[in-house]
């Protein structure tokens, strides 16, 4: 008998997660992974190392990190009860989906969208209902309603601003598909700094069904040292709790979140240069011949080419130029996925996609 017949056939169907290209090489231009491209100030970086030296190691950290959710709760005017942190947003993904997804449970999630939600409800031996986003990569909202209304999701998942896409589902069309159904709303919310759409943190008021999802990944350029919360009604926390990983939040990415918070106008400063970039990035790519750009609320953008995408992608690559291949999901044929960098980095790319052309 093999090893393999005692691990789950939900879990042998699956690939690994992998990025493509993702070493560093020297002078790598790396716009993948919608990742801040400013690093954390060394300042900052030596001022908080020097105080993790002084602390011990050797305990465990809070198992529910109080200090930071105290902090995440004055940052983000929502009670403390209604917060939870984790190693991430993608860990809460997951401890959300083991309160909710059993054998058969079904979870509506829009196509195309951050594929590791569909992948995490396959562990869990869940079924996904897909809805397919519209022709021009907006929400379907009466679709996803139809959807939800006929086949009674346990949960219902929409990224906004959504990854591949980068666009967002509109705040009363959140409150419509609450009001008319009685699912569990997740709204992962990792590109919200960089919207100027409105988040759903307001229907936390009236709806005891929404979960809100956020990352110090992204805008707070923390992706390499994992924090992420989300914010829901206390007594929906408190169940959410139950089947989650204990001592997830280290200390130190902790007092890292909690400096930066303390320190908003550099992260404000930045998110106000990246969107910037962004604007100007989009300007550019639309005026190449045969490049179609979408709209984006987010720090990235996704854009059409008339070149296979994995072609095009490898040789950006050979010219020092990691983006995503994102031409693998559904509606997204030819599509690649490039964040704002630097203006210095922009442009090389522009410089060398023009090339490519
Ligand atoms: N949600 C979405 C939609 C994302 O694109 C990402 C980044 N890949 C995440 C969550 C992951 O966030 P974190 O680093 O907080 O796990």
């Amino acid at each position: 008998m093999s090893f393999l017949e005692n691990i789950k056939p939900s879990v042998r169907a699956l690939e690994t997660y992998s990025v493509k290209g993702k070493l560093l090489q020297p002078g790598l231009i790396k716009l993948n992974q919608n990742e801040n491209p400013f690093d954390i100030p060394d300042e900052i970086k030596r001022e908080l190392t020097e105080a993790f030296i002084g602390t011990p190691w050797n305990r465990y950290p809070e198992v529910f990190p109080d200090n930071l959710l105290q902090a995440i709760s004055s940052h983000v005017r929502h009670p403390v009860e209604g917060i939870i942190a984790g190693n991430g947003s993608n860990e809460l993904m997951y401890t959300i989906l083991m309160a909710v997804v059993s054998k058969g449970t079904k979870v509506l999630i829009p196509s195309p969208s951050f594929f590791l939600y569909e992948k995490a409800v396959k562990v869990f031996d869940g079924e996904v209902v897909s809805v397919m986003m519209n022709k021009d990569l907006s929400f379907p909202t009466e679709e996803i309603m139809r959807s939800a209304q006929k086949e009674k999701p346990a949960l219902i998942v929409l990224v906004s601003p959504n990854s591949p896409t980068g666009q967002s589902i509109p705040v009363d069309d959140v409150e419509r598909i609450l009001a008319g159904t009685s699912s569990l709303v997740l709204i992962d919310e990792a590109y919200i700094e960089f919207s100027e759409k409105q988040s759903v943190q307001p229907l936390l008021e009236k709806f005891d069904r929404l979960i809100v999802l956020r990352t110090f990944s992204k805008a707070f350029s923390m992706a390499g040292l994992r924090i992420g919360y989300l914010l829901a009604r206390p007594a929906l926390c408190a169940e959410l709790l139950k089947p989650k990983i204990p001592f997830t939040v280290n200390a130190f990415s902790a007092s890292v979140a909690m400096k930066l918070m303390e320190r908003k106008a550099i992260v404000d400063e930045r998110i106000a240069y990246i969107n910037n970039q962004k604007t100007i990035l989009a300007g550019s790519l639309r005026s190449l011949k045969g490049v179609e750009v979408f709209s984006s609320d987010t720090n990235f953008l996704i854009f059409k080419t008339q070149f296979e995408a994995g072609t095009l992608f490898q040789r950006l690559l050979q010219r020092n130029v990691l983006v995503r291949d994102v031409s693998s999901y559904p509606m997204l044929e030819r599509t690649l996925r490039v964040n704002a960098g630097t203006e210095k980095e922009n442009m090389t790319f522009l410089a060398v996609l023009q090339e490519l052309l």
